[in-house]
């Protein structure tokens, strides 16, 4: 440490007398003599995966100028905690760690590895931040300092842009889709620049308004898809920054862009977006190129740019999919030397003022799997399928052989007719089919742009015919927003397992830029209340924070004056509201919170449960809530026969309301009291006791049953697992609801809003055997029902198809929707027992409930410290557990037990004083043990 302060201190003086060159040179030794001195210090460690707030790492066009900083402390059994930090933050690196002119934090005694606050001077656009992290440990021992991390941050204000929005003027092709909708052509677009000097560094800052694919030089600019995405484009568009400087050579260069209509100007849902009055895609961008010379060149788009209409792509929308016609091909237009002397010049239109412009803040679509064809059938002449085995969302990749003029045509699905041809019913209007003109003889390669598909099975017709195809012809891409897997989750029963893989498809066909209902038919939107009940999963299973909170963040944009919250965000579908959708205002920044313990999604969307609950209260007459609701949407058996009506389930609207409103009031009251806000507290406290006293008086009666015309599982569950009765209450409710669950001899009844509570109550009720048993069903209505009909992701309906009766006759008949996937959350606390003890894992629950038939089970999860994990193993005489607790949290650790057993530890009979373990508590039926970090077994024999 000594020399290392030394060296330090040397630079500083030396920093204004010598020259750059010889000063790096100088560092460089510097930095080779600390590498050595590190390397031979034993015990020396450093702080690992830093992280910038929703979990980045080195990003650049970086929305947030006021970060948080993250990051862990290595597994090793020396170190279980943190007591200090340091964080140093400097505008080059060459300045770290000791010399950081932008911040120091200076050592802070905290134990707190997460979500540190940013306290130096306002960040501006553009502005580049080195940073470095060192900690203490337990015993106050010193790390080395962790390797350097950075974030460059975008363009953050409209101010920033000097660009206009550019496009061809109006086209008006009419197609026949429903509703006659503009058809917008894509755009082909170009400009050439030319470079005079030595680059140091270029920056692409651009986005649309539409779907834009940029190239510089002929070359794809990054790898994502369908940018920028979709928020609700009349308040806030994302902007996408790109390091070009190896995409530019001196002299002449093109910069193009392609211009879908993408979620902006083309068809959603069964209503206009209120943006789309004013819709024609259009595009922006800038280019800052700096020399090494240190002036700045920049390229705008402005009305001095090209574009034409008359290129391949004749047509690209999100529902109908796309077409391409060789014979129109453009060949180099993007790359300078290519003649486009005819193309029109554009229009160019002023920045919106009232539209913020602000950098992306979570990852992009990209490719993600590549699936190759299990089978190929032919069930109609000329007509050939490919069966990937596995249902998704994303694009197929073309490599087939064709014939010059014959059209190709390539339709989709996600389950095939009893005859072996397509079902597409269930698509609706969405006509999901691109076609592919070849202008020659011989094998294409093609792959969609600017939509997807959810599919199972590809249908290609007009290929040539004279070749027998092969499975190699066609690969399925999925793709999603590009996130990474954080959990999974496996235990010794294979349907088990199905479902996990089931519901993790579901997940990825639908977290497509924003949470979708699903992939495939004329929706694809954002409806809440699916993205409620499923977002715990979702958490476990990947690392979806940044995706989250930035769909919060349209949540917040899209949120009405009186507060209430669209049925789907971004808002396509005008004024509307509904109870147990509006919620996932409540419920999603609470979970994040819970899930993160990052305070900062609770004080960016405090504001808005705030408002959610003043709607509530302002259409509430006694405490009840007059509003619509969907109810438990899909609820099976259903009084209500079969007409539409009996989608809503059984359980009153009001019920639903009421349930709904206290729940929000206490994720509201939850927040209140983490942000410390007194008078909110107090408020929401009160609001909560008057919704508890009318819901117990207005929907039970004092035996514990329910007052409504038919008692259904949801009027139960909501009761006890909302927290909406008194103990007392919930006594006398559990045998009528467990007679609910038993005269469906164990079987659900439930739909999208009751079903994810069903292992809360479960538990409340110390029955998880029963939760078990409702989960382990084969037959209707059940998960493993689906399973059995050969489903390989979740399924709208928990009768979407079978092999008996064929499929649901209704076309609202998704086979990729994740609502009933929110029983994941149970297998990751329940089966595999892990759970927050304190918001983001700093204190775990282990807690495994064992089921009657399962002998094994085992899961991960990637928490902001590091990995937790559970694997046990139940024999006829034994249980045990292999336990993984990430360093800087602890663990308290709930075991089955009994006064006979004995128990090891790590292969020895357990001591008190084992290290790691700081108590045990042996009870009638359990054993209670607090643990630190490190990796245990225990066994109970
Ligand atoms: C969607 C759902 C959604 C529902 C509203 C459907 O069409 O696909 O998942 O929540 O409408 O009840």
């Amino acid at each position: 440490m000594y020399l290392k302060k030394l060296i330090s201190y040397n630079c500083h003086c030396f920093l204004f007398k010598i020259d750059k060159g010889l000063f790096l040179h100088f560092v460089l030794v510097t930095l080779l003599i600390l590498t050595l001195v590190s390397c031979n210090s034993e015990g020396f460690w450093k702080p690992q995966t830093l992280k910038v707030s929703e979990g980045f790492h080195d990003p650049i066009g970086f929305y947030d100028k006021k970060p948080t900083f993250s990051w862990r402390l290595p597994v090793n059994n020396s170190i279980s905690s943190q007591s200090a930090y340091r964080i140093v933050a400097a505008s080059d690196s060459l300045l770290l760690p000791y010399n950081a002119d932008i911040w120091d934090s200076k050592k802070t005694s905290a134990n707190k590895s997460t979500w540190i606050k940013y306290e130096g001077n306002e960040l501006n656009s553009r502005k580049k931040v080195f940073w470095q992290v060192q900690c203490w440990d337990q015993s106050d021992n010193a790390s080395n300092w962790s390797n350097i991390a950075h974030f460059e941050l975008g363009l953050l204000n409209n101010e920033d842009w000097k660009a206009k929005w550019i496009s061809l003027p109006k086209n008006s092709t009419i197609d026949s889709t429903p509703g006659e909708e503009l058809l917008y052509q894509p755009q082909y677009i170009a400009k050439d620049f030319t470079i005079s000097d030595d680059i140091d560094y270029a920056r692409l800052y651009i986005t649309s308004k539409g779907v834009f694919e940029a190239s510089i030089n002929g070359e794809k600019v990054g790898n994502d898809l369908m940018t920028p995405g979709w928020t609700a484009y009349n308040k806030r568009i994302e902007t996408l920054t790109y390091d070009i400087t190896a995409h530019l050579k001196k002299g002449k260069n093109r910069i193009g862009a392609l211009l879908g209509e993408g979620w902006f100007a083309g068809r959603l849902g069964w209503k206009k977006a209120s943006w789309k009055t004013k819709a024609s895609p259009r595009l922006l961008a800038q280019l800052e190129i700096n020399y090494k010379n240190g002036e700045r060149k920049t390229i705008l788009t402005d009305a001095t740019w090209k574009a034409t209409r008359e290129g391949p792509l004749r047509y690209s929308g999100i529902y109908d999919g796309e077409v391409y016609d060789a014979t129109k091909e453009l060949l180099g237009w993007n790359k300078s030397g290519y003649n486009f002397d005819n193309w029109s010049f554009v229009e160019e239109i002023p920045i919106d003022k009232e539209i913020k412009l602000v950098p992306k803040r979570h990852e992009t679509v990209k490719d993600k799997n590549r699936l190759v064809a299990k089978t190929i059938t032919k069930a109609e002449k000329g007509k050939i399928i490919f069966d990937f085995g596995q249902n998704l969302a994303g694009v197929p990749l073309l490599r087939i052989p064709v014939k010059k003029g014959e059209k190709v045509t390539i339709r989709f699905a996600e389950m095939l007719k009893k005859d072996g041809t397509l079902y597409t019913e269930n698509y609706r209007t969405a006509k999901s089919t691109d076609y592919y003109i070849p202008k020659t003889n011989g094998l294409i390669h093609y792959k969609p742009k600017f939509t997807f598909h959810g599919f199972r099975y590809v249908e290609i017709s007009g290929y040539d015919e004279s070749i027998k195809p092969d499975e190699s012809w066609v690969l399925a891409v999925a793709q999603h927003s590009d996130f990474k897997s954080n959990g999974n989750f496996s235990s010794s029963n294979e349907k088990l397992n199905q479902l996990q893989s089931n519901i993790n498809w579901s997940l990825k066909s639908n977290f497509f830029d924003i949470p979708t209902d699903c992939p495939q038919r004329d929706e694809r939107l954002g409806w809440t209340g699916d993205a409620q009940v499923f977002a715990p999963t979702s958490i476990f299973n990947t690392d979806v924070y940044a995706f989250w909170a930035s769909w919060l963040n349209t949540m917040r944009d899209e949120q009405e004056d009186n507060g209430s919250i669209p049925l789907v965000i971004p808002n396509v579908l005008g004024n509307k509201f509904s109870s147990g959708w509006a919620d996932a205002a409540t419920v999603v920044p609470w979970e994040l919170y819970l899930r993160t313990g990052d305070i900062e999604i609770l004080e960016d969307n405090f504001d808005m449960m705030k408002k959610l609950v003043s709607y509530y209260e302002t259409k509430a007459e006694k405490s009840i809530p007059n509003v619509f609701s969907f109810c438990d949407w899909l609820q099976p058996y259903s009084n209500l026969d079969d007409g539409l009506d009996a989608r809503f389930g059984d359980t009153p609207k009001e019920l639903v309301n009421t349930a709904y409103y206290g729940r929000s009031v206490a994720l509201t009251l939850k927040a209140a009291n983490v942000l410390n806000r007194a008078n909110d507290v107090n408020y929401l406290k009160n609001l909560l006791d008057s919704i508890k006293i009318a819901f117990q008086n207005s929907f039970l009666n004092e035996n514990g049953k329910l007052k409504t015309s038919t008692e259904t599982q949801t009027g139960y569950l909501m009761a006890v697992g909302f927290d909406l009765v008194s103990k007392e209450m919930a006594n006398k409710i559990k045998p009528y609801f467990i007679r609910q669950i038993n005269t469906a001899n164990n079987h659900l009844r439930t739909g999208f809003l009751g079903t994810p509570l069903l292992p809360k109550v479960m538990e409340y009720y110390k029955r998880s055997d029963l939760m078990y048993a409702i989960l382990m069903k084969e037959t209707y209505p059940s998960w493993f029902y689906s399973i059995n009909q050969g489903a390989t992701t979740m399924w709208e309906r928990w009768d979407s198809y079978s092999s008996l009766n064929g499929f649901s006759k209704s076309g609202m008949n998704s086979f990729n929707h994740y609502a009933y996937g929110a029983i994941g959350q149970w297998m990751y606390e329940g089966i595999a027992g892990i759970r927050p003890l304190e918001a983001g894992y700093k204190k775990i629950l282990i807690q495994p409930l064992i089921g009657r038939k399962l002998t094994e089970a085992a899961a991960s999860y990637d928490s902001m410290y590091g990995i937790i994990s559970t694997s046990w193993k139940k024999t006829e005489s034994s249980f045990s557990i292999d336990i993984t607790i990430p360093p800087n949290t602890t663990a308290k650790v709930v075991l089955p037990w009994n006064q006979k057993d004995k128990i090891n530890l790590n292969g020895k009979a357990l001591l008190e004083s084992s290290e790691n373990l700081k108590s045990v508590r042996k009870q009638k039926t359990k054993i209670e043990l607090e643990i630190a970090a490190g990796t245990f077994t225990f066994k109970i024999f």
